[in-house]
């Protein structure tokens, strides 16, 4: 079983998306790595889809990257009657600490550092800033807003407030717990919300340590401040739009997200894109064709990931949103333009063994035409180097490390499959032939270029370029 393209899709898993049968629907029609957002749902609901995505990755006998995204120090709208009010512009609302589920008058808001922290005239944003509210009046429990932008108001929506600096720990209480939970079930990556500073990072990491690896969120003006350093300290990055486009003008996000997807590439870390990619499928069955053109940019820029959040974990067409955007990358990445686009601003390799034999390897198969890249890895470090090269050909990752094979679900390009170590050179070139055809990427009379490092089974020793035909 395999995709017939290199970006990769990760589908947040929510209500409409819980089930065996769908999670099962939703990795056949193009999903990657699922996403466990714990904004959202209890730690029974959490554990319920862990276990199930791991039923359907022995079913399917595939890999699959599981993500633990943390709310992080999100501010959120508390409890509203019946789940929805609609707020009028003009009108006035207050926000309050007391727990009490909200109407159209007033709304808990469960963080008196916001009371401490804004005075009249503050602006609030709701929903990624659907709905705009603007401080009149308040006190360290309560506030008193105009509702300037109106609209459907719902459970739990974030609460922004640009331009207001709020003492908070980018690990929250909630977090520590969430963390704990999400490393517990065994989950592949966390994410993390709302960094601003290494710092973050390398508390973050004293926490985690290597029981999974670690994916930034890029959702704050801070952490544009300080990306390099945050890009060096993290296993992937995310472009959270969401927060992003409403913390920072709008028209500032898709320059932005150029920077970021190119920074990420030059270092080899993957980067994903996120948030209202294909927003209208929540309610519809297929998307705009500005959201179609939205997907395909983050494919032309070279991202390794395009992130579906409410399309497919909330939505009425979770498979659907699946489906088109499976089918977007695919068509993106079959333009003639696309190899040239993707080339365009790559980095030169470093001095290192494994980034001249994957420059190597690429190179190779460009001029044979090879059937793939065939990676031998333990820590899945070089894969990241032979992703680097973004290479023309998919890249097929060995390894005997299930942990490495999940995690590298949200590599471009990457096929990755948990099998043993071979232990010499005649064993590698078969294993490789007859893998990559039962895998349906070679065929009798193909060429494979294989890497690996001698001696075998010690880490961190890529050294070896092979090119290999299939026979029998
Ligand atoms: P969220 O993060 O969905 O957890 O808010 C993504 C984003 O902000 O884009
Ligand atoms: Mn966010």
């Amino acid at each position: 079983m395999r995709r017939q393209r290199k970006a990769k899709i990760v589908a947040t898993l929510g209500p409409a998306s819980s089930s065996k049968e769908q999670i099962r629907e939703l990795f056949r029609a193009g999903a990657d790595v699922f996403r466990l957002n714990f904004s959202h749902g209890t730690h029974e609901d959490h554990r319920k889809r862990y276990e199930t995505i791991r039923e359907v990755e022995a079913e399917v006998e595939r890999p699959i990257g599981i993500l633990a995204d943390m709310q992080g120090p999100k501010l959120r709208i508390g409890e509203v009657e019946g789940g929805e009010v609609v707020l009028k512009a003009g009108q006035s609302f207050r926000l309050d600490l007391d727990e009490t589920p909200g109407n159209d008058k007033r709304a808990p808001l469960p963080h008196p550092e916001i009371f401490a922290a804004i005075s009249p005239g503050t602006a609030l944003l709701i929903d990624d800033g659907k709905l705009q509210l603007e401080v009149q009046d308040c006190a360290p429990d309560y506030a008193e807003t105009r509702v300037v932008t109106g609209g459907p108001l719902r459970d739990h929506k974030g609460v922004n407030l640009p331009g207001v600096i709020l003492p908070i720990s980018p690990i929250t209480e909630k977090d520590r717990a969430d963390l704990e939970f999400a490393l517990d079930l065994g989950v592949d990556w966390i994410a993390l919300s709302f960094v601003q500073r290494p710092e973050d990072l390398t508390e973050a990491r004293r926490l985690i340590g290597e029981r999974a690896a670690i994916m930034t969120k890029v959702e704050k003006p801070a952490a544009l401040e300080c990306l390099s350093q945050l890009i060096a300290l993290s296993d992937a990055i995310m472009v959270a739009r969401g927060d992003l486009g409403v913390e920072m003008p709008p028209e500032t996000i898709p320059s932005r997200q150029k920077q970021i997807i190119h920074a990420c590439r030059l270092s080899g870390v993957p980067v994903v894109v996120a948030t209202q990619m294909l927003e209208s499928m929540i309610a519809a069955p297929a998307p705009t064709r500005a959201e179609a053109s939205d997907v395909a940019t983050a494919v032309y820029d070279g991202a390794d990931a395009v992130m579906l959040s409410a399309e497919s974990a909330a939505g009425k067409y979770p498979k659907e949103a699946v489906t088109f955007m499976d089918r977007i990358i695919a068509s993106t990445e079959a333009d003639p333009a696309y190899r040239g686009l993707i080339h365009a601003r790559e980095g030169d390799p470093e001095a290192t063994g494994a980034d001249a034999i994957s420059a190597a390897a690429s190179q190779v198969a460009s001029t044979l035409s090879t059937a793939a890249i065939v990676n031998y890895t333990m820590s899945g470090s070089t894969a990241l180097r032979a992703a680097r090269q973004r290479p023309n050909v998919p890249i097929m990752v060995f390894t005997n490390e299930i942990r490495t094979a999940r995690r590298l679900a949200v590599l471009w390009g990457a096929h990755c499959l948990h099998t043993e170590d071979v232990s010499n050179t005649q064993e590698m070139v078969e294993k490789a032939c007859r893998l990559a055809v039962r895998e349906g990427f070679a065929d009798l009379g193909d060429t494979l270029v294989i890497t690996a490092g001698v001696p075998f089974k010690t880490p961190g020793t890529t050294n070896m370029l092979r090119i290999a035909r299939v026979e029998q």
